[in-house]
């Protein structure tokens, strides 16, 4: 792949779930020949949360990001943004705190969509105790309820609060190996995903062809599924490859291969984001 269209707005550090210090990365993405390296960590939350940056961690993980942005001027363009959740009532990429940071760019994401009997709230791309739990005690064990949510709440992010990139779109599969809990086949799931891919060719949003599932070996899919980037193709929604990274090695992860489907899909150009704005860069 040539130097112009590997760039990644998303990867993760020691600040958050990640694992090196933010320098590393910018160090691999050197190394690997990236044209820009955006940092995504995930955003503080206003409750107990073990993958999130610790509120009082946050005002280092973005000096040390905009001194590296400093630094590494002449030799990479660097970002600085967040990975941030969408939960309303509680966050969004643009809700009142988040802007006040000053962002070059925001990742939104959709991890959160349901409440334990306890209150807690669940992930459904956490380990398969937590999804089991979590569709037992608020949709009352049924996984459809559960995923209509997620991609309901997916429309309200793009339609709402609208994040420039989109975080991997259907990570609802996660834990969905084998089709265990739902077919992507079946009408609902399609229903669901259409929808919400309407709403987002009516925003402003870039699509994240996420690569983090291959590249740490956890659903083993692309985010989003193939016949889903075919739909985005169908309605010219921007796209972007990026890796989810949580350690540096894993910042060109499956780029080729990502590259290589979008291709056959009939995709002909990415969408990037640069300190001056968005380009569009042909897809060679
Ligand atoms: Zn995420
Ligand atoms: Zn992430």
């Amino acid at each position: 792949m040539s130097h112009s269209i590997i760039t990644n707005y998303h990867c993760h550090s020691r600040f958050d779930d990640g694992h090196g210090e933010l320098e590393e990365y910018v160090q691999a993405a050197l190394k690997k020949n990236l044209r820009t390296l955006g940092f995504a960590g995930h955003a503080p939350v206003p409750f107990a949360c073990g993958w999130t940056i610790p509120s009082p961690l946050l005002p280092e993980y973005l000096q040390t990001a905009r001194r590296l942005q400093n630094d590494y001027r002449d030799k990479i363009e660097i970002l600085v943004g967040l990975e941030v959740d969408y939960i309303p009532e509680i966050i969004s990429p643009v809700s009142v705190q988040i802007r006040a940071l000053k962002l070059d760019f925001t990742v939104g994401s959709v991890h959160f969509i349901g409440r334990l009997a306890d209150g807690t709230l669940w992930t459904p791309d956490g380990p398969v105790e937590e999804l089991e739990q979590g569709l037992a005690e608020s949709y009352g064990g049924d996984a459809r309820k559960a995923v209509e949510e997620y991609f309901h709440r997916m429309t309200a992010l793009v339609g709402t609060a609208p994040p420039d990139v989109i975080g991997h779109f259907d990570v609802v599969k996660k834990n969905n190996r084998g089709g265990k809990y739902f077919s992507e086949d079946a009408p609902w799931y399609r229903k669901a995903v259409d929808k919400t891919l309407d709403a987002l060719a009516a925003s402003p949003c870039i699509l994240e062809i996420n690569t983090g599932g291959i590249v740490r070996g956890t659903s083993g899919a692309l985010y989003p599924s193939e016949w889903i980037l075919a739909g985005c193709l169908k309605r010219q929604i921007p796209v972007m490859i990026n890796s989810d990274a949580h350690r540096p090695a894993q910042l060109d992860g499956y780029y080729s291969e990502a590259a290589a489907i979008l291709k056959d899909i009939g995709f002909r150009e990415l969408t990037q984001i640069g300190r001056e704005g968005r380009r569009r860069v042909p897809l060679v």
